[in-house]
């Protein structure tokens, strides 16, 4: 990858403001819709990928963010599908860790399913990474299995091992599963807190057609944490990393769980983020369809003026929230791409 220009900022750089008043500072970014696992819950096992021409190369997903950066984005999340299989991506990584080192970006994290961890994790520390957030829904190697589908439960430990030995910070993502792993979230809690990792639970959300019916499976936060009271003493604690996780305080551990409560409770109002896909597209909204194309501003000029009106036209039709609900009978999901093109 060719070196890129440095962002020009000046130091009191305003962030950008949706129309309900929410500055925009959170930039998450799907950086390939493919990945080597197929959980159920996210994936049809045979999915239609997007074709290779149509993603954006390396230099334009990075002067894309970069331009974000410009407009006063924070902090940058890599995303997918997953991250790590898009070809050459440490190069993408590296780059943009030059706007931690000149401090015009606060933080540079990805998403991962740890399958690649054990071979990036000391790159990802070089680069400026410093926290991670890794997805793993289970400690059973045989549910593992037929939760992913693909995924190979020993390279998933072998890279969490890597990832602390390169003194990565490492958050566990589990999404709370009727009848596959809610009687193990206790177990899930205590490994995670006695190897020093925070945990979050997710609850499933309705988003592209998947074999099995959504409402099988969906457990709800508010049941879980009831669950949990029986048997540790919760506290609520104001603790914050920039995402929408509502954080409790686990006295029998001493870490702390995150609950992302996108169905039970409206995280809609404290939204800072918008999410970009592979191919350019913006989406406002998590939970709702409307996009604005960045790749054609993007293409059409050398310079970023054109993108940069098109960023502030997006960030002006940000919605108030999303329309997420799971019902019974309901065919269809709320959301019909799946999770893997916005990456959550
Ligand atoms: N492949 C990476 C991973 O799994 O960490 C990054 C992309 S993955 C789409 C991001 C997160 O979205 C994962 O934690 C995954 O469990 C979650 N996810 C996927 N589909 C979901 C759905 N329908 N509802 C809730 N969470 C979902
Ligand atoms: Fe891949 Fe992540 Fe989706 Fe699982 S949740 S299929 S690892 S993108």
């Amino acid at each position: 990858m060719k070196s890129i220009a440095m962002p020009d900022m000046t130091p009191s750089t305003p962030p950008m403001i949706d129309p309900f008043g929410r500055a925009v500072t959170y930039l998450r970014v799907s950086v390939t819709d493919r990945c080597d696992f197929r959980c159920t819950y996210c994936m049809a096992e045979h999915m239609t990928f997007l074709p290779k021409k149509d993603l954006l190369t390396l230099e334009e997903l990075d002067r894309l963010c970069t331009t974000f950066v410009e407009k006063g984005v924070r902090k940058i999340r890599l995303t997918g599908g997953e991250p790590l299989v898009r070809k050459n991506i440490m190069e993408l990584i590296r780059s943009l860790g030059r706007h931690i080192e000149t401090g015009a970006l606060d933080e540079l994290t990805l998403t991962t399913n740890a399958s690649q961890l054990a071979r990036f994790a000391d790159d990802l520390y070089g680069a400026g990474v410093r926290r991670i957030n890794v997805s793993l829904d289970t400690l059973d190697p045989d549910k593992f299995r037929a939760i992913t589908r693909w995924g190979d439960f020993g390279k998933v430990m072998d890279g969490l091992q890597a990832a602390r030995e390169a003194g990565l910070k490492i958050k566990i993502n589990a999404v709370a599963l009727k009848d596959f792993n809610e009687d193990e979230i206790p177990s899930m809690l205590e490994w995670a807190h006695g190897q020093g990792m925070d945990m979050t639970l997710i609850e499933t959300m309705p988003m592209g057609e998947i074999e099995e019916d959504r409402t099988d499976r969906y457990l709800p936060l508010s049941q879980v944490r009831a669950d949990l009271s029986k048997r540790y003493t919760l506290t609520d604690i104001p603790y914050k990393t920039g995402g929408p996780a509502r954080y409790v305080e686990i006295a029998e551990t001493g870490g702390r769980l995150g609950l992302i409560t996108p169905l039970t409770h409206n995280f809609c109002e404290s939204c800072n983020r918008v999410r970009l896909t592979c191919t350019g597209q913006l989406y406002m909204c998590l939970g709702q369809n409307d996009d604005a194309d960045l790749r054609a501003p993007l293409r059409a000029s050398e310079g970023n003026e054109l993108l940069s009106n098109a960023i502030d036209e997006a960030i002006g039709r940000k919605p108030k929230g999303h329309d997420f609900i799971i019902e019974r009978g309901r065919s269809r999901p709320a959301v019909g791409r799946h999770m893997s093109v916005t990456g959550g």
